[in-house]
């Protein structure tokens, strides 16, 4: 073993040969890869082998994509075959509900470029005969499905790494990392230490253990999963004979089963309700390539069901069956990127599909290790998206959740409840006692809307409009014609003091710093111009600025904002989590609520649109800011926790007579697509630029730095490739979600990011991205917008149909 290394790879499982390909690839040839018995020793060896690019988040599915397209190149570079067999799959739907589903799956697949098709049940049996067709109302077509051997997908992988210069060291494990005061790692095993500057954990099955080493505590935990081997089928060897051909892969919802054609026989697995983790609390170092006792009983309700949709299956014989452990995380998706924290620390773990995801995941991590950055937006698995509430208990109830609802549907306004509640305000009870219905927000209960006295207090889920309609339209008239209270606590907030605190924050934002007791708006972006953030910033004194942003992201920029500190100590950056607590008032008859509760003036002209105070508001120690996401005259009023049910008491006394109503997030959501507002996540990620988004009015180039400053001047000066824009949609029964693709002059030429109804206006929205030369048409009818299979005409608005002038914010 050699005594340095840049980057050390711990874990030889499909994805950290993965990642070891994709160093090598991107040009650092100094790579080492320890693997703690022999490749593929993890969950790597038993698995099915399937692959597929189906994923319920776009960017992933993209790199799902990738990762199918490489296995050819891969064989090349190795001369290793990865066993691939390109079937194509079924997505069989026994449901109309599960056929929305698909339609919406299949539109998706329109801008990604992938080719799928929706078939009849007819149809569907003529690709597959052993479907039983009165099952189903229809199926979806995959050309890309298919499946490979797994242990010559991994050796390839590591073949093609060792040709560009990277050693492997099999039976090596890694049993302590300890940081070096230069921060590089002492990276001890039972073969010696080596000295690597990174070290990525692609530990797989191991890959908590491997946490630990360095403190942190993964939120990933292995299932048991099953499938069966069946003897030979006639079925499937006339088929062959007949056809020429393989069968296509299957997924059958309803069964919650997969099936696939494995010699002249199947392979069947499932995902079944009773599910089981395996090792919850640690993983034994002397788990080898061991297999674990099947339990047909606990897939026996599965089986029945697959015994009626496919009958030839029943009377197959089993000839194995193979039961093993492998990761998830709490949502389902890997965890990868630099932990914060812990610099020099990365992870490529927790990654469920690894012959669909693995390339993308090496892809992503390379490139971020290389360049700085992943190259394509990994939000959906990046590692930061987990915070300490994701405790072991939490990730427990969530992946056992996650993987008994694997080929379940999850409908847009469908919360889920495993590990619920977790965190809550003080006002928890107190909103359920008024009727809310609560939603998750990344562990913390949230209001959605409130049932109003005699209506059952939950969502009738589903893709269209459904029972919370008219009482969010309710709350949305209470604000825009008097005042309405919300509970914002789900914010990230940050406090950076000290006397570099200003200048670290204006290198790092577009826009210029506030001065004291004024308040800015401003995206962040990264060195490539595009939007990695988007903040309210307020200057509280001279040297101490407060920030709120997305809750989600808070990991993440936290991150972010820790590479970027300067060795001097001047600035200091402390999270205030739930320390700091919010509600926001908002509607015309906003300030006089306000000035029932406090003595200071609060009057238009004493206390503008993005000002900020400190003031006491009803006896409670508070600090405003003068914004509102709805668009109306509004205040977020922030308190210690400790007074939160003081101030919402005394808000609601104050404005009884003034009408005031509670309102949720999904008021608050339709309100901001009124006034045509980003929010970030859907209409702001890392794939577009700020000028591309519609946000230049926060970008002050006249700064002379800040990271992303050229790449955003080249994009204004060549107006991008993208433009957000927002419609009126000629929708019926449903709004748009999300990932719809719109539609010009008869092809796909973007995709919507939000959308949903505006009540006050009374029309159906949405945002999206279009190339920027289609951006200006403002014909009537100009686009269409697919909903549920359905092309609906869209109009694009260039003013926001709310208050276009911004009155109501001001006045
Ligand atoms: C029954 C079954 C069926 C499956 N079917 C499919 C399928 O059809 N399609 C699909 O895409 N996926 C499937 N999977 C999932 C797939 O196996 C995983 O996604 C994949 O194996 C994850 O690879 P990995 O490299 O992350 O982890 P692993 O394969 O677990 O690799 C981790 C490696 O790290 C090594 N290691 C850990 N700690 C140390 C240490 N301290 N020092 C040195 N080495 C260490 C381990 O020995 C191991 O080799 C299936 C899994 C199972 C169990």
């Amino acid at each position: 073993m050699k005594s340095h290394t840049r980057v050390a790879v711990i874990g030889g499982g499909v994805v950290g040969c993965s990642v070891l390909y994709h160093l090598t690839k991107a040009g650092w040839k100094d790579v080492v890869l320890i693997e703690r018995e022999q490749l593929t020793a993890g969950s790597t060896w038993h698995a099915a082998g399937g692959f597929h690019t189906l994923n319920g988040d776009p960017n992933v599915a993209k790199l799902q994509g990738y990762t199918i397209g490489l296995y050819d190149e891969l064989e090349k570079i190795s001369g290793q075959s990865c066993g691939l067999h390109r079937s194509g799959g079924l997505l069989l739907a026994d449901t109309p509900a599960r056929m929305e589903w698909l339609k919406m799956a299949h539109a998706r697949a329109r801008y990604l470029g992938l080719e799928t098709a929706l078939l009849t049940p007819t149809e569907a049996k003529k690709l597959l005969p052993l479907i039983e067709e009165r099952h189903f109302v229809g199926a979806m077509l995959d050309a890309a499905d298919g499946n490979l051997d797994p242990y010559g997908t991994t050796h390839a992988y590591a073949k093609a790494a060792r040709i560009g210069g990277a050693e492997i060291y099999l039976q090596t494990r890694v049993t302590a990392l300890a940081r070096r005061a230069d921060g590089s790692w002492d990276v001890i095993t039972n073969a010696g230490t080596i000295v690597a500057e990174h070290v990525v954990n692609a530990g797989g099955l191991w890959a908590r253990e491997v946490g630990r080493m360095v403190g942190i505590e993964l939120p990933v935990l292995a299932m048991e999963h099953m499938y069966l081997i069946t003897d030979d089928m006639p079925e499937v060897v006339e088929f062959n004979r007949e056809r020429g051909h393989e069968l296509p892969h299957a997924i059958d919802f309803k069964a919650e089963i997969y099936l696939r054609q494995e010699h002249n026989g199947l392979v069947l697995g499932t995902y079944e309700s009773a599910c089981v983790p395996w090792q919850p609390r640690q993983t034994p170092w002397d788990f080898g390539a061991q297999l674990l006792a099947p339990d047909l009983e606990r897939i026996a309700p599965s089986l029945e069901l697959g015994f009626q949709h496919f009958p030839a299956m029943e009377r197959a014989g089993i000839k194995r069956v193979i039961n093993g452990p492998f990761t998830f995380s709490p949502d389902g998706n890997p965890l990868v990127g630099p932990v914060q924290g812990v610099p020099g620390f990365w992870c490529a773990c927790a990654v469920m599909a690894g012959f669909s995801q693995g390339g993308g995941v090496g892809l992503a991590l390379s490139q971020w290790m290389v360049d700085g950055e992943p190259g394509f937006d990994v939000w959906a698995m990046d590692v930061a998206r987990y915070g300490g509430w994701a405790t072991r208990a939490y990730t427990n109830a969530k992946v056992r959740e996650n993987y008994s609802r694997r080929f379940s549907i999850r409908f847009p306004n469908e919360e889920l409840p495993a590990a619920r509640p977790h965190q809550t305000t003080a006002l928890y009870d107190v909103m359920l006692a008024q009727g809310a219905v609560m939603g998750d927000s990344w562990g913390l209960e949230t209001p959605l809307w409130f049932a109003p006295p005699g209506v059952e207090r939950r969502d009738l889920v589903s893709f269209r409009r459904s029972n919370d309609f008219a009482h969010v339209k309710a709350e949305c008239l209470g604000v825009r014609t008097a005042v309405g209270v919300t509970e914002i606590a789900n914010f990230a907030k940050f406090e950076f003091t000290g006397p570099g605190a200003e200048t670290f924050l204006s290198n790092l934002m577009t826009n210029r710093m506030p001065r004291a007791g004024r308040i800015v708006l401003t995206p962040m972006l990264n060195a490539s111009g595009k939007l990695i953030g988007d903040f309210t910033i307020a200057r509280t004194a001279p040297e101490r600025f407060l920030m709120w942003g997305s809750s989600q992201a808070q990991i993440h920029h936290l991150r972010w904002f820790e590479s970027h500190m300067p060795a001097d100590h001047s600035v200091q950056i402390r999270r205030l989590d739930l320390g700091l607590v919010g509600l926001s008032v908002a509607g015309p008859r906003a300030r006089a609520v306000l000035e029932r509760l406090t003595d200071e003036d609060v009057s238009a002209a004493q206390f503008k649109f993005m000002d900020h105070r400190a003031m006491d508001v009803a006896n409670v120690p508070a600090m405003i800011n003068r914004v509102s996401y709805t668009g109306d005259l509004g205040y977020e009023i922030w308190v210690a926790p400790e007074y939160q049910r003081q101030l919402y008491f005394a808000l609601m006394d104050a404005g009884r007579d003034l009408g005031i109503v509670n309102f949720g997030m999904r008021a608050l959501l339709c309100m901001r697509l009124e006034k045509n507002f980003p929010t970030w996540y859907r209409e702001l990620r890392p794939i577009y630029g700020a000028f591309e988004a519609g946000l230049e009015r926060f970008v002050d180039l006249s700064k002379s730095r800040f990271v992303g400053r050229e790449a955003a001047l080249r994009e204004k000066e060549t107006g991008g490739v993208l433009r957000r824009v927002s419609f009126i949609v000629e929708a019926s029964d449903a709004d748009v979600l999300g990932d719809e693709p719109i539609w010009h002059d008869g092809t796909v030429v973007g995709w919507v990011t939000s959308g949903g109804y505006g009540h006050f206006v009374d029309r159906s929205l949405a945002q999206g991205y279009v190339p920027v030369a289609l951006a200006a048409d403002a014909g009537e009818h100009a686009f269409e917008i697919e909903i549920l299979g359905d092309r609906r005409a869209a109009t694009r608005i260039a003013q926001p149909l709310f208050d276009p002038e911004g009155v109501r914010m001001r006045m």
